[in-house]
């Protein structure tokens, strides 16, 4: 028997997570993503993209495509498809696991100002003109136009379309993994006096933090949201071992 799999993703969490699951022939696996890259990188599974309109419409997707379990492997700042996913799954009568890489701790030499979100972290960074690296979406970066005294060095995925109105803005295009020594080379270039990033933990995105420990240079580190959740993992491992153990729960249900 064949058991459907939807996982949401966006994440190269999933996207491995996927390939393991894939090699197995009792799942059917699908992955979900929101659309917001122009590029996605290629997956080893079917792929699905965009919205689907709510708790309301996740919940039908699910029923009307005979999914059993759903894996939310979305990044952990994605928390409103998450929140659709905790409230889509019950209504929809199937299992639920969460994949969560877990968040950076801070370590000796780390000079860490946490905040709640972005617009705390454009006021973080106060009235004297800085130098400021944003590692962060690209649709996250409006509140910084509140703050033109500052310059601002933008790392995205895909071009910031329209770019930032403040008069001094410059764009790198990258997708990670980052090595922390081309971002301590990057850094120290540029001259950056402050980063200004999301505690989105896993090590592809790390490497700044390392960078920014031995430059001495301070990161404000948005925090994440505290989100509802089922069970949940934080390696790519551990759900495939969840998933191991929603299969056997299921064949004994004789489903
Ligand atoms: P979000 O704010 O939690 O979600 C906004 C809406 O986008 C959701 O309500 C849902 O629309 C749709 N959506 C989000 N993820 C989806 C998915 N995997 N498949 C189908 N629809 C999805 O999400 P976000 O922060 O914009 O992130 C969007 C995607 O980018 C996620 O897949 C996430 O894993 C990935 N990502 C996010 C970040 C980040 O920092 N936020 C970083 C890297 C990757 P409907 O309500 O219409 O279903």
């Amino acid at each position: 028997m064949t058991h459907r799999i939807l996982i949401l993703g966006g994440t190269t969490e999933a996207r491995q997570l996927a390939a393991k699951l894939a090699l197995r022939n009792d799942l059917a696996i699908t992955i979900s993503l929101a659309g917001r890259t122009i590029h996605p990188v290629a997956h080893s599974v079917p792929v699905r993209v965009g919205g689907f309109g709510g708790v309301d419409g996740l919940a039908r997707y699910l029923r009307e495509n005979a999914v059993e379990l759903l894996i939310d492997a979305t990044h952990p700042f994605a928390a409103r498809i998450s929140a659709n996913a905790v409230a889509a799954a019950p209504m929809a009568g199937v299992g639920h696991i969460t994949l969560r890489r877990a968040e950076w701790k801070a370590v000796d030499g780390d000079l860490w100002i946490e905040v709640d979100n972005v617009e705390d972290a454009a006021f973080a960074l106060g009235d004297k003109p800085l130098n400021v690296f944003l590692a962060l979406g690209r649709q996250e970066l409006a509140p910084f136009e509140a703050c033109p005294q500052h310059s601002y060095l933008i790392r995205s995925v895909d071009p910031v379309e329209p770019p930032l109105n403040v008069p001094n803005a410059s764009y790198i295009l990258g997708r990670g993994p980052f090595s922390a020594d081309a971002d301590e080379a990057m850094l120290d270039s540029a001259n950056i006096n402050v980063i200004v990033a999301k505690n989105s933990g896993g090590d592809a995105t790390y490497g700044k933090l390392v960078a920014a420990r031995a430059l001495g240079i301070p990161v404000i580190l948005v925090q994440r949201s505290v989100q509802q959740e089922t069970q949940i993992a934080s390696t790519v491992d551990e759900a495939v071992t969840m998933v191991d153990h929603w299969l056997k729960a299921a064949e004994k249900r004789g489903v």
